[in-house]
C-alpha cells in the first residue's frame, strides 16, 4: 500500500477536506479535517499515523499550519507530531509530551484482532505499534481562538469523554468540529480517563448550543437538531 493510498478523501467543500483511514478497524476510524484558510491552514486530528498524513495535504509550502488535536486518544494523535504548530487542552498537556498508553489507550489498538486490513505504507505492525510524543507549542484553554484569516475558531472544552477533549466553534458561520465528545454513533464513557459526570454537564451545554452543522470525531456530519438530540438521549441515558 502506498502512502496516498492508505487514506480517503471526502470533499466537503471547496475549503474543507474529510480525511479517513479506511484500513483501520471501525473503532480506530476516526476523522482528520484539512481547513484551506486564507492566512492558514487548520488540520483537525491526525488519525493512528501508521502513514504520513501531512504529505497527503499538498499545504503550499511556507504557508503556516495550526495543528490541533481534539484529545490524546490514539486514534486522534497519530500524525500529531508531523507538524510544527500544536494546539491542545492544558488537561492533556503532558499526555502530547509523552503519549503515554494510560492516556492514549493504544494498548488497545495494539490487542485489537484485525486492527488493520491491510499493510501500512510504514511496515509497522499493531503488535510493534508506537505513538511518537508530540508536545504542545500553544495550550488551549476554553474561549480562546484559533484565527485563519478567513475565519475563527472559538475552542469549547467539553470534557467527559477524555480529561481535555475540546471542540471548534466558528461563531459566525455555526461550523463546529466536535472531536469525540459527540458524533453520530456509539458514544464511549467507560474508558480509563472518561468522567460521566463531566460527560453529563458537556451534553447539557451542547443540547442547547446554536451551531450549523457538526462535523464529529467519528461518522458523517450532522446538523443542530440531531445535536440536541444526541445530547438529549445521553443525558435521559446517564440519568435513570
Ligand atoms: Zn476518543
Ligand atoms: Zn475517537
Amino acid at each position: 500500500m502506498t502512502n496516498t493510498n492508505w487514506f480517503s478523501k471526502d470533499v466537503i467543500s471547496d475549503r474543507l477536506t474529510r480525511i479517513c483511514e479506511p484500513h483501520v478497524h471501525k473503532f480506530f476510524q476516526a476523522n482528520m479535517f484539512h481547513v484551506v484558510g486564507k492566512d492558514a491552514d487548520l488540520v483537525i486530528d491526525f488519525g493512528m499515523g501508521l502513514a504520513n498524513l501531512r504529505n497527503e495535504l499538498h499545504i503550499p509550502s511556507g504557508k503556516p499550519v495550526f495543528a490541533v488535536a481534539t484529545h490524546v486518544h490514539v486514534d486522534h494523535v497519530g500524525s500529531f507530531h508531523e507538524f510544527e504548530t500544536r494546539l491542545g487542552h492544558a488537561a492533556e498537556a503532558e499526555a502530547f509530551a509523552r503519549m503515554p498508553d494510560a492516556s492514549t489507550l493504544a494498548d488497545y489498538f495494539r490487542t485489537q484482532p484485525d486492527a488493520v486490513n491491510a499493510a501500512d505504507p510504514t511496515g509497522v505492525t499493531p503488535e510493534t505499534y508506537e505513538i511518537l510524543p508530540a508536545p504542545l507549542t500553544r495550550i488551549l484553554e476554553e474561549n480562546d481562538v484559533i484565527d485563519i484569516g478567513d475565519a475563527c475558531y472559538t475552542v469549547l472544552h467539553l470534557p467527559g469523554h477524555s480529561p481535555g477533549s475540546i471542540g471548534l466553534l466558528d461563531q459566525r458561520t455555526g461550523e463546529f468540529f466536535s472531536g469525540d465528545a459527540i458524533y453520530q454513533g456509539g458514544l464511549v464513557d467507560d474508558l480509563p480517563g472518561c468522567n460521566i459526570e463531566a460527560y453529563k454537564v458537556t451534553m447539557t451545554r451542547l443540547s442547547k448550543l446554536e451551531v450549523d452543522v457538526v462535523h464529529g470525531g467519528h461518522g458523517e456530519k450532522f446538523g443542530n437538531a440531531r445535536l440536541h438530540e444526541i445530547a438529549k438521549s445521553y443525558l435521559i441515558s446517564r440519568n435513570r
